[in-house]
This record gives structure tokens, sequence and C-alpha cells, in this order.
């Protein structure tokens, strides 16, 4: 099984990929981690994607695209994959439908956590007072500016597939401002082919 989590920043879409990842055996591929990991070990990409992101703007649609070309190849994503903060343009997007039908397979979810952006802002804030009260160092673009530029990147560039994956049939929404539990055993319903009573609309779609 393949499934997207689609939501602005501090929506949760890590933490219900954890979730999923040890439920289900799929694979969490979080394009923001393998990111970070670049930066980490200051690797040319790295170097290339640290300023960019730490401003919260998005690296190219074909650097990214190269990136997961390469990691769904790999064995551990055999059972299938949750994709977290992938795709986040059109372009991205159709890419994705045509990596997943080279190798035979498809989408099967695509599972949009609908989030209230002064409380997102709340826990972009708090996830970065959490890493400096635990000694460790927050991420860079958790700061208010960056926020805001990663809202307005993600209205203008990521909101409208909401639109592109609704055409397909595929769009399904969740509150994401609901207990983690909530959210969880509602996405899990949806990746069950069990459905759910929605209980929220989607943006804007
Ligand atoms: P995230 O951890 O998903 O919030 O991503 C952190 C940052 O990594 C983003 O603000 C972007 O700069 C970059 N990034 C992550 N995923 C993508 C993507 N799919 N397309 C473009 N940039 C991305």
């Amino acid at each position: 099984m393949n499934v997207i989590l689609l939501g602005p920043p501090g929506a949760g879409k890590g933490t219900q990929s954890e979730i999923l990842e040890s439920r289900f055996g799929m694979k969490q591929l979080s394009t923001g981690d393998m990111l970070r990991a670049e930066v980490a070990a200051d690797t040319p990409l790295g170097r290339q994607a640290k300023e960019i992101m730490d401003r919260g703007e998005l690296i190219s649609d074909q650097i990214i695209i190269e990136m997961i070309s390469n990691r769904i190849e790999q064995p551990d994503c055999a059972k299938g994959v949750i994709f977290d903060g992938f795709p986040r343009t059109e372009e991205q997007a159709q890419k994705l439908d045509e990596m997943l039908a080279e190798r035979g397979q498809k989408l099967d979810a695509v599972i949009e956590l609908v989030v209230d952006e002064d409380a997102i802002l709340a826990r972009i804030l708090n996830r970065a007072q959490e890493a400096i009260d635990a000694g460790q160092q927050p991420r860079k673009d958790d700061n208010e500016q960056s926020f805001r530029t990663r809202m307005e990147e993600y209205r203008k560039k990521t909101a409208p597939i909401v639109g592109y994956y609704k055409t397909q049939g595929k769009l399904e929404c969740v509150d994401g401002m609901q207990d983690i539990d909530k959210v969880s055993s509602q996405v899990a319903d949806i990746i069950e082919g069990k459905g759910h009573a929605p209980s929220v609309a989607c943006s804007g779609a």
C-alpha cells in the first residue's frame, strides 16, 4: 500500500506516519528528514538545500523527485510507503503517479490532516521549545518567520494538489486537531478500507 499524508507544517504528518509505520509495516519517507540528514552530513546536496530550508522555501522539484525515485527502489519500501511531506507541488504529484505506474504500483489513499493555522504555529513553537528543554538544537525553520513562509509556500504550491487528488477520487480528510489517538484511528480506518464518518471538510477542495 502507498499512502500520502497531506497537510501544512505542524499538522502532525510525522507523528501519524510513525504510528502507521509500526502498525502496518509500511515505510515512512519524509523528504524533510532526508534533506535534514543531507544537511547534517554536510553533503553537496545538504549544503545547497540548507539555506532554502531554513527560510521555509521549497527545494526544487527536480532534486526532490530524484531523491524519492532512488529511495523507493530500496528493499525496505517493498511493503509500501507512507509519503510524509511529499509531494508538495503538482509537478511532484504527477511524477509520483508516473514513478509508481512504472513499478506497477499505485497510490491507495491520500489523507489530508485538516488543521487550524493559529494552533499549528503554537505547535511548531512548542516543538522548538521542547527541543531546547531537552538540550537539543531546534529545527532552524521552527520559528515564526519561517513558519509564515512555509505556510505561504503550502497555500501557493501544495494546497492545489488537494484538488488533484480529489479529482482522482483518492482524497480523504481527517480533523487533525483531534487527539493523536483519535486521528490515528481514523487514519487507520481509511487505510484498512473501513472509512469513517467524515468529521471535517477538506480544505478548499
Ligand atoms: P518538512 O520536514 O516536511 O517540514 O520539510 C522541511 C523543509 O524541507 C521544507 O520547508 C522544504 O524546504 C524542504 N522540503 C521537504 N520536502 C519537500 C518537498 N517535497 N518539496 C520541496 N521541498 C521540500
